[in-house]
C-alpha cells in the first residue's frame, strides 16, 4: 500500500511539472513516505531525515515533506522533532500534495495537513509515472475497522471505506488500455470490501466484474483477514479464471490464547479449516502469511503452537516480525513484555523453519511447465527476463525485451530460496 502511495505521489508531482532525479543532491523537493507499523520503520525515517539536514543547509529553497503513517500519527509533533521540515501530510492528504507544495513555494510557510477529509473516491488512478510496466496496484478500499490489539493501522489510516465498484472497474479498464496485464487489488481486509457501500456488493462480485475486463490477464489481491475469508471467496479460486492461485492470509500466531489477546477473532482451528478449504478448492494454491513473535505474555508453549502450525501448513512464504509496541494500541497497555533476546531467538527459529519450507515448496515446482507473465529484464543479467508464476514465485529465464508483457510457458529447471530458474517453452 505504501509503495502504491509513493507511486501516486510521484505521478501527482510529475503532473505538476516536477521531474524525478537520480541524485538526491539535485532535488528541489524531497518527499519521504513513511511507515509506522513497527518502531524499526519509524527509526528509519528519523535517520533518513538526519541525513537530509545537510542538503537543506546547503540549499535553503529545498522543500522537504514527510507523508504517510508516521506523519499521520505525529502531525505537528514531527515538526518539533525535525524543525527543518516544510510539510507534514497524512494518509488522506496525498491528492492535495501539489496544492500544499505550491503554497509552500509561494509563502515559505511550514504546513501540517493530517485531517481525514480526503474522500475514498480520490483513491483512483493518477497518471502513471512508470510507463512500460505490465503490473499495477489498484486501491479498492482504505482504512481498517478491525482493531487487532497490536496494530496502529486503524489509527493512522482511519475507518474502513470502500470505493464504488464502478470506479474500480473504470480504473482497471484505463490501466488495461495502457498495457497493464495484471492488477493487485489493495485493502487492509479486502474480504470486507463493499460493506460500507451497502448496495449488496461484495469482494467476490468485484473479482467477477474485473475478470470481464479485456486485456487484464491476471488478478491478485492483498490482504484477506482470516475471520472474513468467506466460502464465496474460496470458490472464486476455482471460478474466476484470471484470479491467480495465491493468497496472503496472515495468521499472526498459532496459539489460541495469543490470538484472543490479539483480538483476531478466529481460532487456530478456524484458520486451519480455511487452509483446508482453500487447498480443496484450488489444490496448487500458494499460501503465504505473517507471524508476530514475542507478543506480550507469549509463553514457550504459545510459541511452540506457532511452530506446530507452521509445520502443519508449510507456508510458501512468510513475513515474520518481532512484536513492536505501538502507542495508542490496546496491546501497549499490556505489561507482560517479552525480552528482546527471547524475541530475537524466537524470530530466528521461525525464519529458519520457513526457509526450509520455502525451499521445499520451490523445489516441488521443478519440472513443472509454469505460466509466467514477463515483467522486466532481470536485475542480475541483461540476457534474462523476470516474471512470476500464477502462484507468485519469481522466475528468471533466458529471454529478450520483446517478451515483456507476454504470457509464456517456462519449464522450471532450478529452485532457490528466493526465486526459480527455467527455460522458455513457448510464447502463449
Ligand atoms: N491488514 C493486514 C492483516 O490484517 O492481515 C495486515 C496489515 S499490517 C500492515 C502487516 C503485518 O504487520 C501484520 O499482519 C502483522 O503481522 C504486522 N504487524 C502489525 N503491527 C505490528 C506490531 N505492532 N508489531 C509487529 N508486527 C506488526
Ligand atoms: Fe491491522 Fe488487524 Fe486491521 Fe490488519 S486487520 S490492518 S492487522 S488492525
Amino acid at each position: 500500500m505504501n509503495v502504491h502511495d509513493s507511486q501516486k505521489i510521484a505521478a501527482l508531482m510529475e503532473d505538476s511539472g516536477y521531474a524525478s532525479v537520480n541524485d538526491v543532491r539535485e532535488a528541489d523537493l524531497i518527499i519521504i513516505n513513511t511507515c509506522s507499523i513497527r518502531e524499526k520503520a519509524a527509526q528509519k525515517v528519523y535517520s533518513q531525515l538526519g541525513r537530509l539536514r545537510k542538503f537543506k543547509e546547503r540549499k535553503p529553497n529545498l522543500i522537504i515533506g514527510v507523508g504517510g503513517c508516521l506523519a499521520q500519527q505525529l502531525g505537528s509533533k514531527l515538526i518539533e522533532k525535525v524543525p527543518y521540515l516544510d510539510l507534514v501530510f497524512g494518509t488522506h492528504n496525498i491528492h492535495s500534495l501539489p496544492d500544499s507544495i505550491t503554497t509552500i513555494e509561494k509563502t515559505g510557510r511550514t504546513l501540517v495537513r493530517t485531517d481525514f477529509q480526503e474522500s475514498v473516491e480520490s483513491l483512483g488512478i493518477v497518471a502513471p509515472s512508470d510507463n512500460g510496466k505490465v503490473t499495477s496496484f489498484v486501491t479498492i478500499m482504505q482504512g481498517c475497522n478491525n482493531f487487532c490489539s497490536y496494530c496502529v493501522v486503524p489509527q493512522v489510516r482511519g475507518r474502513e471505506e470502500s470505493r464504488s465498484l464502478s470506479d474500480i472497474v473504470k480504473e482497471v479498464t484505463v490501466l488495461a488500455s495502457r498495457g497493464i496485464k495484471e492488477v493487485t487489488l489493495l485493502g487492509q481486509n479486502v474480504n470486507s470490501y463493499g460493506k460500507t457501500i451497502g448496495e449488496g456488493y461484495d469482494f467476490a462480485e468485484l473479482l467477477h466484474e474485473i475478470c470481464l475486463i479485456g486485456g487484464i490477464e491476471r488478478i491478485r489481491f492483498t490482504t484477506s483477514h482470516p475471520k472474513d475469508l468467506s466460502d464465496r471467496l474460496v470458490r472464486c479460486f476455482s471460478e474466476v479464471d484470471k484470479l491467480c492461485e495465491h493468497i496472503h492470509l496472515p495468521v499472526q500466531t498459532g496459539s489460541d490464547r495469543v490470538l484472543g489477546m490479539m483480538n483476531r477473532l478466529y481460532t487456530r482451528a478456524d484458520y486451519l479449516d480455511k487452509v483446508y478449504k482453500l487447498r480443496a478448492a484450488c489444490p496448487g494454491i500458494s499460501i503465504t502469511s505473517d507471524i508476530i513473535v514475542g507478543f506480550p505474555g507469549e509463553t514457550d508453549r504459545d510459541f511452540q503452537a506457532t511452530i506446530d502450525m507452521m509445520g502443519k501448513i508449510r507456508f510458501d512464504n512468510l513475513f515474520s516480525f518481532k512484536y513492536s509496541q505501538r502507542d495508542g494500541t490496546a496491546a501497549a497497555k499490556l505489561s507482560d513484555e517479552i525480552t528482546e533476546r527471547v524475541k530475537s531467538d524466537r524470530l530466528k527459529i521461525v525464519q529458519a523453519l520457513q526457509e526450509k519450507h520455502t525451499l521445499e515448496r520451490n523445489e516441488a515446482t521443478r519440472g513443472n511447465a509454469e505460466e509466467i507473465l514477463v515483467e522486466e529484464i532481470s536485475k542480475n543479467s541483461q540476457e534474462d527476463v523476470t516474471g512470476r508464476t500464477r502462484t507468485n514465485k519469481i522466475v528468471n529465464f533466458r529471454g529478450s525485451r520483446e517478451l515483456i508483457g507476454r504470457t509464456v510457458t517456462v519449464l522450471i529447471t532450478d529452485a532457490y530460496q528466493h526465486s526459480l530458474r527455467g527455460r522458455l517453452l513457448n510464447v502463449n
